[in-house]
């Protein structure tokens, strides 16, 4: 598999796995961050999670695919796998992830990526008041983090991509998360 077919993937999951549930799991009171656990090599998914703070705020859309991941009792490695996050992870699911094991970080995108308004400024805003810091370093010791939306701009032949990312973003648009009451007083 080449890298435009491994990014061709990747969207499909997120289009045809992740937001389908996201898009239920906001008519609950969930917000939109979903994620998935796919198998490096094959590119199909093993489990697909959803933010899902009603039932508890820690359950983040990365910590609600590794609670279920790990229910199952029959499961490949991390090392095997690609975390797959809708945007870069929070610093208790980026910690959740290395803690898990994983070593290959996709996200669709990437908090600074000024034109999606993905990111819970919560996140943001604890990375810099807790940690003193802006973010995740993209190569650190425990996973390699990779930006699905950069690594499409990046290539010639990726129009189709182009179109399939154009759709994503339009469906994340019409999502609209119900407003809830984050730690800090930041709104997100
Ligand atoms: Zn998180």
């Amino acid at each position: 598999m080449n890298g435009t077919e491994k990014l061709q993937r990747l969207l499909d999951i997120v289009r045809d796995e992740i937001i389908p549930l996201s898009e239920s799991e906001i008519q609950r009171g969930n917000h939109i961050f979903g994620s998935a656990i796919v198998r490096a090599d094959t590119l199909t998914s093993v489990m697909v999670g959803s933010d899902n703070r009603v039932e508890n705020p820690l359950f983040h859309g990365e910590i609600d695919a590794l609670n279920r991941f790990f229910k199952l009792p029959v499961r490949p490695s991390p090392k095997e796998l690609i975390f797959l996050s809708i945007n870069d992870p929070c610093p208790m699911c980026a910690s959740a992830i290395a803690w898990a094991g994983f070593e290959e970080l996709w996200v669709l995108f990437e908090t600074k990526d000024a034109e999606a308004d993905f990111s819970m400024p919560s996140a943001d805003l604890m990375y810099r008041d807790l940690f003193g810091v802006e973010g995740i370093r993209a190569e650190n010791p425990y996973f390699e983090k990779h930006s699905l939306k950069k690594a499409i701009s990046a290539g010639s032949n990726h129009e189709e991509l182009r179109k399939l990312l154009e759709e994503i973003i339009k469906r994340y648009d019409a999502m609209q998360p119900a407003p809830f009451d984050y730690p800090g007083n930041s709104s997100g």
